[in-house]
């Protein structure tokens, strides 16, 4: 139970300078930054192994200014990440943490490479939606769970304990909502009481919770949660009983192409490499490239909740250097065929009705115009045989909503001031996305899970005495 008591009285088993919630991408990179300055975190994680939705995630942090950019040619700034966010997010995003995210963005990249050993390189073969440079930075196998068990070597190898199978339940604070510490529930069913200086929310969102979705966000409301089942919003209800500020409740990402049933997900380079999404009549439905994170809640309104993703050979080699993708594959997901009116008949969809939107599509691709939607087409997105298709469905990734915090993760209060040792990160903080699906550009949960994590852990070390 999810719970903030009062600090008179209150006695710990054990007093840490900074405590840490979560050992996600946010809590990992919060405890990292923090031991660089020689304060101790600890870090308390409700899973035996910690993963969060970081190991499900396909790892990809956007970053601006980077060598690994420049090395490619490729012109970016913060400046201009800073643009695109609010761009997509229609200036919905606190201007202080979209510069402190975008300007941070590149040297953490360039931290974990050079301090901790990532390999990280810059995707250069397709871009998403919303970003005006190639600046998603992965890991070879492109994976959140090599990305979380990088993050966990290198916390192991800076000796920082992370405490597993502890549900924080409770915090205890101060009336003026000083944090004192907080009560775990540990795996063998004992409570534990961690005092500490500061204390660092990372545990996500509330895309765990299905009451706090249908409150925050009814249109996903009874879509499938395709995050980390361990977070059920425990820095919300907190930060509710405390009088902090919520922010952009209803911002969340979705994602439009996760096969079903396999409920696997399959990468949106299928889309922006020229694949097209149809519902069950063979009707195309929208402009498939304003982003995959608004196209989940567009696929759900489709005739039985589904859509199919319809692409060729050429496409599905780019979409391979995904683990996801390959999984789908062999998983029996996609079909293929020759012609359109053949893989037409093996999705049961009506041949006549995909046929004639294939080929406006093709000869929009060749024309270099723009669609009834909106959707700008180029040559080279031109499609050839064979063909494939795999049925996909919307789902909730992750909740954007989250408690107002400055650009260093402190958290606020709800007139403006600040808690005096409170910080949250990642899903756990508000976003950078503004109040709706729509407003999330591809990265935005790894940016201010890694970026803000960082500033954080950095803030909330300075917070401790030494
Ligand atoms: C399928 C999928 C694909 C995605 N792909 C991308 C991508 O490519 N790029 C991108 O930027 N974003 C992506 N995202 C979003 C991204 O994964 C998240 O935004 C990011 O991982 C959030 O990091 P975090 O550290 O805040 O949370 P998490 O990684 O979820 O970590 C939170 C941790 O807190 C723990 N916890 C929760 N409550 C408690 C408690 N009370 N006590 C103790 N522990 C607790 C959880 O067990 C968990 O380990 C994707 C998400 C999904 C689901």
């Amino acid at each position: 139970m999810t719970a903030v008591i009062a600090a008179k009285g209150e006695s710990f088993d054990t007093q840490v300078p900074l405590l840490i919630i979560g050992a996600g991408a946010a809590g990992l990179c919060a405890a990292l930054a923090a031991k660089e300055t020689d304060v101790e975190a600890v870090v308390i994680e409700r899973d035996a192994v910690p993963s969060g939705s970081t190991a499900l995630s396909a790892g990809l942090i956007p970053a601006a200014g980077t060598r690994f950019q420049r090395a490619k040619g490729i012109a970016d700034s913060p400046e201009l990440f800073a643009a695109d966010i609010q761009r997509k997010a229609h200036g919905e995003g606190d201007p202080a943490v979209v510069e402190a995210v975008a300007k941070g963005s590149g040297p953490l990249i360039e931290w974990l490479t050079d301090r901790y050993g990532f390999p990280f390189d810059v995707v250069d073969n397709f871009n998403y939606p919303g970003h005006s440079a190639l600046r998603m930075h992965g890991l070879p196998s492109r994976t959140g769970q090599e990305l979380i068990d990088r993050m966990r070597s290198a916390a192991e190898a800076s000796e920082i304990v992370i405490l597993t199978e502890r549900v924080a339940e409770r915090l205890v604070a101060e009336p003026d909502g000083r944090i004192r510490g907080v009560e775990a529930l540990r795996g063998d069913g004992a409570r534990e009481r961690i005092g500490c200086e500061a204390l660092v929310l990372a545990c996500n969102g509330y895309g765990g919770d299905p009451e706090l979705v249908r409150r925050f966000i009814p249109e996903m409301a009874d879509a499938l949660y395709f995050g980390h089942p361990g977070n059920r919003g425990d820095a919300v209800r907190w930060g509710e009983m405390l009088g902090a500020q919520l922010a952009h409740r209803g911002g969340y990402q979705g994602h439009g192409s996760v096969a079903t049933p396999h409920n696997i997900l399959i990468s949106w380079a299928v889309i922006m490499q020229g694949g097209i999404q149809v519902n069950a009549h063979g009707r195309r439905f929208c402009d498939e490239t304003r982003g995959y994170s608004e196209a989940a809640a567009d696929v759900l309104r489709q005739p039985g909740g589904i859509a199919w993703d319809v692409f060729d050979a050429r496409i599905a080699d780019v979409a391979r250097q995904f683990d996801d993708f390959r999984a789908a594959e062999r998983a029996g997901a996609m079909v293929s065929a020759e012609t359109i009116a053949d893989l037409a008949a093996i999705m049961r969809v009506p041949a006549a009705n995909l046929q004639a939107e294939w080929n406006d599509v093709e000869k929009l691709k060749t024309a270099g115009d723009r669609d009834r939607f909106g959707r700008q087409f180029s040559p080279a997105q031109r499609c050839m045989p064979p063909y494939l298709a795999v049925k996909v469905t919307g789902a909730l990734f992750h909740t954007q909503g989250g408690l107002a915090v400055d650009a260093t993760g402190r958290v606020k209060r709800k007139d403006g001031t600040s808690f005096p040792n409170l910080f949250a990160a990642g899903g756990a903080a508000a976003g950078v996305s503004g109040s709706t699906a729509a407003g999330y550009l591809s990265g935005n949960g790894l940016l201010t899970a890694t970026v803000l994590g960082r500033l954080a852990g950095e803030a909330a070390a300075r917070q401790v005495s030494r």
